[in-house]
C-alpha cells in the first residue's frame, strides 16, 4: 500500500515548527553515529525486535488467545529469518514470557545503538473489525488511533512507581503526546518507509485487510533514537483473524513477511547510501580538479554553466539534476533556466562545464554576466584579450 499523503502532509507544519529543536535534541546527538555507520560498512545493521507485553501483562485476551504469546511467537520467527542475513544483528527485548517495562524496551534499543526498532502487537475491538495497521509516532488523527495507543501505553500502570518513572506522562491525556513527538521527528520519513513496506507485505502477500500506516502516540516509540514502528498484526477479537494469528501457520507467515519488509528496508537504505556516496566521490573529484586548476579571474564577471531550459519549474536540488549540487533556477525569457556553478574564474567554470557534460548534460554551455547583466561570452572574453 501507499503511505497516506494527506496524513503525512498535515503533519508537516509540526515538522517545521520543531525542526530547530530537533537540530539540537535529535540531530546533534546522532549525527556522529550516522557518520560512523556511513564510513564503516562492516558495522552490522542492528534490528531490535520487541514482542509487546509479557509476564503479568498478557496484553489483549480474546477467547484463549493471548496477545503476549502471539506477539512473542511472531517476533521469534521474524528474528529467525533476519538472523540468516549477512550483516544484520538481531536483538530481542524479550525471548520469553516475562514482563519488560516500556522504558526498558526503548532503552535496550538505545543502548545497542540500534538502526531499527520494531514492536509487534495484536489488536482487539468489540466488533468484528479486522486487518493490519502499522503505526509511526505522531499525533493521532482520530479517536480510534488514540484509543489504540492508549491501550498499549496503559501497561505503565502495571509497573512499580510509574508516577516517578514516567513523570509528566499521562496515557489518557493527548497533550502528553506533543512533547514526545520531538525525538522521533528526525526519523519520521524512515519510519514511514518501513511502516509502508510492512503493510505492503502483510496486505499483498498474506491477503490481510489494509488498515494503513497511521500515526499515534505510543510511549515505547517516543523514547527510541532510531526509526521505529509498531505493528498491530490483526484483531484477536475477529473470529477468523484471531484463529489465524493464534495458529502456527499464521505466526509463521506474519514472521516471514515482517522479516521481508525489514530486509527490503535495509536494502533500500544500502542503495541510497551507495548513491549518496558515489555522488560525494564525484563532487570531491571535481572540487579537487578545480583546486589544482590555475585561476583565470574576470573582474565583475560571473560565469555559470547553463544545463537546461524548460517551461517546467523544478526544484534546483541534486535529485532533479543527476546529483549536481549548486544548481540555481532563474526565470528568463519566459522559461526556467537551470544553471550550475557561479564563479568569476573562467578556468573553474570550464571544469564545471566538462563535469556537467560527463553527467549527461551534453549540450551544457558557459554563460556570462557583467554586473548582473547577461552578456555574450565572446565579448566578455575579448575584454581580457592578450
Ligand atoms: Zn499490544
Amino acid at each position: 500500500m501507499l503511505v497516506s499523503f494527506t496524513q503525512y502532509n498535515r503533519f508537516y507544519p509540526m515538522k517545521y515548527l520543531f525542526s530547530f529543536l530537533i537540530l539540537f535534541i535529535g540531530g546533534a546527538n546522532h549525527s556522529f553515529s550516522n557518520e560512523v555507520k556511513a564510513t564503516d560498512p562492516t558495522k552490522p545493521f542492528v534490528v531490535v525486535l520487541d514482542a509487546g507485553h509479557g509476564g503479568r501483562d498478557p496484553g489483549k485476551v480474546a477467547k484463549k488467545y493471548r496477545e503476549a504469546d502471539i506477539a512473542l511467537s511472531i517476533v521469534l520467527k521474524v528474528g529467525a529469518h533476519l538472523e540468516k542475513l549477512p550483516n544484520v544483528k538481531v536483538i530481542y527485548t524479550r525471548k520469553k514470557d516475562v514482563f519488560v517495562e516500556l522504558r526498558e524496551r526503548a532503552a535496550i534499543a538505545n543502548r545497542n545503538h540500534a538502526d531499527l526498532f520494531v514492536s509487534v502487537h495484536c489488536n482487539a475491538h468489540n466488533s468484528q473489525a479486522h486487518g493490519a495497521e502499522t503505526y509511526v509516532l505522531g499525533l493521532h488523527k482520530n479517536q480510534a488511533n488514540f484509543e489504540v495507543a492508549k491501550r498499549e501505553n496503559e501497561v505503565i500502570y502495571l509497573e512499580d512507581n510509574y508516577e516517578e518513572k514516567y513523570a509528566g506522562f499521562d496515557p489518557n491525556a493527548p497533550e502528553s503526546l506533543i512533547g514526545m513527538m520531538l525525538m522521533q521527528e528526525a526519523y519520521l520519513d524512515q519510519s514511514i518507509l518501513l511502516a509502508s513496506l510492512v503493510q505492503d507485505k502483510i496486505v499483498n502477500k498474506l491477503n490481510r485487510k489494509d488498515r494503513s500506516v497511521k500515526q499515534a502516540g505510543f510511549w515505547v516509540l517516543h523514547n527510541t533514537y532510531m526509526p521505529s514502528v509498531l505493528i498491530e498484526t490483526g484483531f484477536l477479537t475477529n473470529t477468523s483473524e484471531g484463529a489465524y494469528l493464534n495458529s502456527s501457520k499464521g505466526q509463521e507467515e506474519m514472521g516471514r513477511e515482517i522479516a521481508n519488509a525489514i530486509r527490503k528496508y535495509v536494502e533500500s537504505l544500502t542503495e541510497s547510501e551507495q548513491l549518496a556516496h558515489n555522488q560525494q566521490l564525484e563532487t570531491t573529484h571535481v572540487e579537487e580538479t578545480i583546486a589544482t586548476t590555475q585561476a583565470d579571474i574576470y573582474k565583475d564577471v560571473t560565469f555559470k554553466v547553463q544545463i537546461a531550459a524548460s517551461s517546467r519549474k523544478l526544484a534546483p536540488k541534486p535529485n532533479n539534476f543527476k546529483g549536481l549540487t549548486d544548481v540555481e533556477r532563474i526565470s528568463e525569457d519566459g522559461l526556467f533556466k537551470y544553471y550550475y556553478g557561479s564563479t568569476s574564474d573562467y578556468n573553474k567554470i570550464q571544469v564545471m562545464k566538462t563535469f556537467a557534460q560527463q553527467k549527461g548534460y551534453r549540450s551544457a554551455f558557459v554563460v556570462a554576466y557583467i554586473d548582473g547583466v547577461k552578456t555574450k561570452l565572446s565579448e566578455v572574453l575579448k575584454t581580457k584579450a592578450n
